[in-house]
């Protein structure tokens, strides 16, 4: 069967997960990005995270130097130091959500707090979670246990987020990145859970991840059934689930190091037309607005801009991803259908 279509325009795409980086990195990624998104919410784990309102503020003007059209949605790294104060303030400057990272999960995660932390009830950030519910700060939770094999660290994550989920109901959580059956589950089964879902993920298994460390990411992509999965809910047209693509660049002599090479899949250049052509394949294009737009606005407040204006234009059209990038870039050699008009 086929389902190709000839072009489809989304009104102010949003792409509410990625990773910029800093200074030469972040001038050479942030234009692909912008190409392909009207929006996006940029991830706070820089090499000096972005821990108050003032430095996202900073970190907003350097990102919109190179892209002034680019709307930038704010975040700010959960810490123990986190305090309710700092998060009003933040909250005044523009920040829309605050960045949980289980400590030693991932890429410069160090400063984050443990997981049981969210599951304790005396924990000390309870008053930034409530303060977090009053000002309607979403909470974006990197949703892994860091201390169990790589395979169930998600799964083993889940039961921590829905204690919190129960004990905040005025919360709104995201589990960023979802990849397994069970978060898009936990999803169908608790309104103040949302959850993002990225374009490689969607293509993905382990099997892809075994011989291709272009492939490596936290969280590493799961089975079959887990896909299927995650297909279904992305095109599900469900209010709660949106699109992040958790672009993550590093540089080629970083990630092809034989030790420790860092985790993180650079699919920003791609994204976008990669989401279409899993839409088309499925006949359901007529979801991807709301997959890659509606529910993010939605969820974050964001502005709606005149109709029209910010508007991508994704067409049929072969090509072969290019092989010589860098940062390496996801997909290579490989055919889309789909390419940016
Ligand atoms: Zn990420």
């Amino acid at each position: 069967m086929d389902n190709r279509v000839e072009f489809v325009e989304i009104e102010q795409p949003c792409d509410m997960h990625v990773h910029l980086r800093e200074g030469e990195l972040l001038r050479s990624v942030v234009r692909d990005s912008a190409r392909s998104f009207d929006t996006i919410l940029v991830m706070p784990n820089t090499r000096r995270p972005i821990l108050t309102g003032k430095d996202a503020e900073d970190y907003r003007l350097e990102i919109t130097q190179w892209t002034p059209g680019l709307n930038v949605v704010s975040a700010i790294y959960l810490t123990p130091e986190t305090t309710p104060d700092l998060i009003e303030a933040a909250a005044k400057t523009g920040v829309k959500a605050v960045k949980f990272y289980p400590r030693g999960a991932t890429t410069n995660s160090g400063h984050g707090v443990r997981l049981e932390t969210l599951g304790d009830p005396w924990s000390a950030l309870e008053p930034v979670f409530d303060t977090m519910a009053q000002l309607d700060l979403i909470l974006c939770l990197h949703a892994e246990d860091p201390d169990v094999p790589l395979l169930e660290r998600e799964t083993r994550a889940l039961k921590t987020v829905t204690a919190l989920a129960t004990r905040h109901p005025r919360l709104r959580i995201v589990i960023e990145h979802a990849t397994t059956r069970a978060a898009i589950e936990v999803v169908h089964g608790w309104s103040n859970i949302w959850t993002t879902i990225t374009a490689h993920h969607l293509v993905l298994t382990t099997n892809d991840v075994v011989g291709n460390h272009h492939h490596l990411c936290m969280p590493v992509a799961k089975s079959e059934d887990d896909r299927r999965a995650l297909l279904d809910a992305s095109m599900s047209g469900h209010p709660r689930i949106l699109f992040g693509s958790d672009s993550a660049p590093h540089l080629n002599a970083t990630k092809n190091r034989a030790q420790g090479a860092p985790f993180g899949i650079y699919s920003a250049p791609v994204a976008l037309p990669l989401l279409v052509g899993v839409f088309a394949a499925y006949g359901r294009t007529d979801h991807l607005q709301q997959f890659v737009s509606d529910a993010a606005r939605e969820l974050y407040d964001i502005e709606r801009r005149p109709r029209g204006t910010t508007a991508r234009r994704v067409v049929y059209k072969p090509w072969t991803v290019p092989n010589d990038q860098d940062p390496h870039w996801f997909w290579a050699d490989r055919r889309l259908d789909y390419a940016l008009a």
